[in-house]
């Protein structure tokens, strides 16, 4: 379990973020003005990689979600399969440190259907309407096969950490703050660390956005500052569908350089006062496309995503969200 160097300062966050619904944006929030506020809420939130990827992506979605708080009922079926999965993956290795035996690939498929079928509802929104619930269930237990098949015995390195919330600094003073969910953290032999990363993309993403990726650096800042013998951190990302695991190392130079984008990310956020529509084929995908004006009508669903896109359209995702249904965000 990792600990919270913060925890007041986490709770201060959780405060806020119930009792403030208009960032900043209203005159007035409770019985504070917005000049007192400010520079309290300034302090406290707390991002995670989908959080600033979302206005990246698009700002009004950002807006729906983390300014106004739209609730949604809907859920896609690419995040729903990426969460039985991930379920499924932090089951196993919780079984392996209670029995040091693992479960048998027949139990670990049986549980997957099980819980495929107890938690599906009304409200999954399968956006690609060649495919039905079968397609989605065989997806999910090719995943799980090739991963099962891949790492049986699965004696390799110590497991330190499963879904582990993070704490993540950006900067010295701690003004920049941010968090993760890492879905497995291990220790290995020769001592190094390593953040391994579930994805049930049907497809690997270009090399470009792998390079550029900054999920998994992110929450190395986080391991580093947390346990003091991590020198080497290695970052592994698992394509289960695809039974691709890409293992990558970042310098401290790449890691400063990417600490200082994502605090001037966080700046543009906390200044903008607009939010504009940014219309792509993901609409098809959002969830707030039956209330969003601009959602875009968009190309047919049978063309590539546009280029450095996330896993979406062409494939299931089960990356981001901060918020752990966040971290299973298709965008
Ligand atoms: S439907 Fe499209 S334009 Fe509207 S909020 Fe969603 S992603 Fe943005």
């Amino acid at each position: 379990m990792i600990e919270n160097p913060r925890p007041e300062a986490d709770r201060l966050a959780r405060i806020i973020e119930i009792e403030c619904h208009c960032a900043g944006r209203a005159p007035f929030c409770g019985t504070w003005t917005h000049s007192e506020f400010s520079p309290i809420l300034r302090a406290v939130t707390v991002y995670s990689h989908s959080r600033i990827n979302c206005f990246s992506n698009c700002p009004k979605q950002f807006s729906y979600r983390y300014i106004e708080k739209i609730k949604v009922d809907t859920e896609g079926v690419e995040a729903f399969v990426g969460k039985r999965v991930h379920e499924i993956l932090e089951r196993l290795y919780h079984h392996l440190q209670r029995h040091s035996q693992p479960p048998s690939l027949a139990q670990v498929q049986e549980r997957f259907r099980k819980d495929f079928a107890l938690r599906w509802h009304k409200k999954i929104k399968i956006v690609r309407e060649e495919n039905d619930q079968d397609f989605y269930i065989a997806h999910g237990l090719r995943c799980l096969e090739n991963y099962y098949r891949g790492h049986y015995p699965f004696d390799r390195g110590e497991t330190v950490a499963i879904e582990a919330r993070i704490p993540i600094q950006l900067d010295d003073g701690g003004r920049y703050r941010a968090q993760g969910i890492i879905d497995r953290l291990v220790r290995t032999r020769d001592g190094e660390y390593e953040v391994h990363d579930y994805k049930t993309s049907a497809a690997l993403p270009p090399k470009s956005r792998m390079e550029n990726d900054h999920q998994l650096p992110l929450y190395q800042v986080g391991v580093q500052q947390a346990y003091p013998d991590a020198d080497h951190v290695k970052l592994v990302w698992h394509y289960l569908a695809v039974d691709k695991t890409i293992v990558r190392e970042r310098t401290p130079v790449q890691l400063s350089d990417m600490r200082k984008l994502l605090m001037e990310k966080i700046d543009t956020i906390e200044a903008a006062t607009e939010f504009k529509a940014r219309p792509s084929p993901l609409c098809n995908w959002c969830d707030y496309n039956s209330i969003c004006p601009d959602r875009k009508g968009g190309p047919k669903l049978e063309e590539p995503p546009p280029p450095g896109d996330t896993d979406a359209p062409s494939a299931l995702s089960s990356s981001m969200s901060a918020d752990d249904a966040e971290q299973l965000s298709l965008l």
